[in-house]
Parts: structure tokens; sequence; C-alpha cells
């Protein structure tokens, strides 16, 4: 049996990417800056590297599954080229109201739930308390909590800081701030917004 190993789990839309709402062309991907020197860090430190995403806008018929694994396979090879591995990612497309047809449901992998943390763990052997989750959003950091993840951390710029999480996270302002964190450092003043 090989040894669980830590992650570093990524929300997709407002951390790996702008968010720009029900985003499924690469033309319309602009990087986060800082996320690929994040991965690397996370690399080196032996972190697997997995993308999180709810992404309803399949359930509401604005693009389909394969335009999202399209997406990501150009994602995936961006990645490659500035020398990061992603070892996965996991979607979900379902809204439990605004959803059409077999899309319309109350998913427990819809975040706030933490469905897609639980099956990455299965599936890659993952260390949810020694792991890191990276979002923007309250749901982020609730999901995040409800999986036992060690260390929690919410992007400014998105929502307020100000959620309801039940759980210590922390609030960032740059991705660059993450890595000082996954190192066990505490991030500059500069760096943190609380
Ligand atoms: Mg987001």
């Amino acid at each position: 049996m090989s040894r669980l190993t830590p992650a570093l789990f990524l929300d997709r839309d407002g951390v790996v990417n702008r968010e720009i709402g029900y985003l499924y062309k690469s033309e319309q991907v602009q990087f986060i800056p800082g996320i690929f020197e994040l991965c690397r860090s996370a690399q080196e430190l032996n972190y697997k590297i997995i993308i999180l995403t709810n992404q309803a806008g399949i359930g509401r018929e604005l693009y389909t599954e394969a335009d999202l694994h399209a997406l990501m396979e150009w994602m995936t090879a961006q990645f490659e080229q500035e020398r990061v591995k992603l070892n996965g990612y996991y979607y979900c497309p379902h809204h439990p109201e605004q959803a059409i047809g077999r899309y319309r449901i109350d998913c427990p992998d819809r975040k706030p739930r933490p469905g897609m943390l639980l099956h990455a763990a299965r599936d890659h052997r993952i260390d949810l308390p020694k792991s890191l989750f990276v979002g923007d959003r309250c749901s982020d950091m609730q999901a995040g909590a409800a999986a036992g993840v060690g260390k929690l951390v919410l992007l400014a710029g998105t929502e307020v800081s100000t959620c309801e999480v039940g759980a210590h996270f922390t609030v960032v302002k740059t991705l660059e701030a993450v890595i000082g964190l996954m190192e066990g450092r505490f991030p500059r003043d500069n760096e943190l917004l609380s």
C-alpha cells in the first residue's frame, strides 16, 4: 500500500483563471498571476495538484461536458508548458434549481458540499488533513472544511472574506502568499487580508 500524499486543491474559476462567468472557450482564459509558480512549488513539495470546479453552466445548457473536457485538455497542456503536471480535475455539472433535465439535482459533489474532494482523495490517495485548498468563494471554504482539508485559503477579490465556514481559513491577496503557507511559513503581512 502506497502512502497517502498531500494535495494542492484548486478551485478553477477565480483561482486558476479569471472569473468571467460560464467560461468554456480557451480564448476566454486569462491565467491568474502566480498560478504556475504556486503549482511548481507544490510539485517540489510533493503535493498532487487537483482542480475542483462547479460547472452548472453545463446543467444550464450554456455549454456541454465535451466543451469542458476540451477546455481542461487545453489547460492541462498549458500547465505542462509551464512544467506543471495537473494530476486531475473534478467538476459538478448539476444545479438544484437552475439546471435542465437530468442535471437538475441537489448533487453531493456541488460545492459547498465536499463530494469532489472526497472522490479526489480516494482516487489519488490524498492525505486530506495535510492538504491545502485554495478557493475564491465561501462555498470553496465550506467544502474544504466539510472534507477535512487541513489548510483553507481564500483568495480575496471575488467574495467578501466574512463568511460562515465553521473552520479557520486564511485570506490572501495573492497566490504568492499561498506558497509560504504550503511551506509552513506564515505569509508576509502585505500578502494577507486577515
Ligand atoms: Mg471560483
